[in-house]
């Protein structure tokens, strides 16, 4: 109880070798999920950063941002939108691609999701390479709005996802917990 916030949360995410592919040390976030009071600590530090930053609406990346951003879009008292993967949204829909390591990626979200003038806190579960998230980014100012933060449970920072990011940020606030 008396380490830091991020010690805490940290502390509940476990490290999976090997998955889903050999190499790869999976940050497994469900022993955080499951434990109410390190859940609702990240969704309130998380809370906290939109309020902080003035924003009107919370986007979650598919699929794990989506378990954070909905609760911390409520407890800041905004709107939830989700970003995700292609083909899974009914209506009129923006699209971005990017490339992963082997093949490409694409992302969508809904061309009048975002009333105009908003202020997002883009949220996501791990930075890796950045490629999604970076992605998001165009896609979200595509959509109209503005991306005011992005609120993160965790950064693996040998990847460079904060380097590649670096630019397309351009002084926006990126903040793990
Ligand atoms: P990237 O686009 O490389 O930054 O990958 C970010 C997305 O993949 C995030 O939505 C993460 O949830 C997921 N991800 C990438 N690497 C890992 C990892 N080692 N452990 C858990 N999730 C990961």
């Amino acid at each position: 109880e008396s380490l830091p916030l991020s010690q805490r949360l940290l502390g509940r995410i476990r490290d999976v070798p090997d998955f889903p592919q050999e190499g790869i040390v999976f940050k497994d976030i469900t022993p955080l999920l499951a434990d109410p009071g390190a859940f609702s600590d990240l969704v309130d530090a998380l809370a906290d950063l939109a309020v902080r930053q003035g924003a009107t609406a919370v986007a979650g990346l598919e699929a794990r941002g989506f378990i954070l951003a909905a609760p911390v879009a409520l407890k800041a008292g905004l709107g939830f939108v989700p970003v995700r993967k292609a083909g899974k949204l009914p209506g009129p829909t923006l699209a971005q691609s990017y490339a992963l390591e082997y093949g490409t990626a694409e992302i969508e979200v809904q061309r009048d999701a975002f009333a105009p003038g908003s202020r997002v806190l883009v949220v996501d579960d791990v930075l890796a390479t950045g490629g999604t998230l970076e992605a998001s980014i165009r896609l979200i100012r595509d959509a109209g709005a503005q991306v005011v933060a992005v609120g993160l449970l965790m950064e693996l920072g040998f990847l460079g996802g904060r380097d590649r990011l670096h630019p397309t940020l351009d002084g926006v606030p990126m903040e793990a917990v």
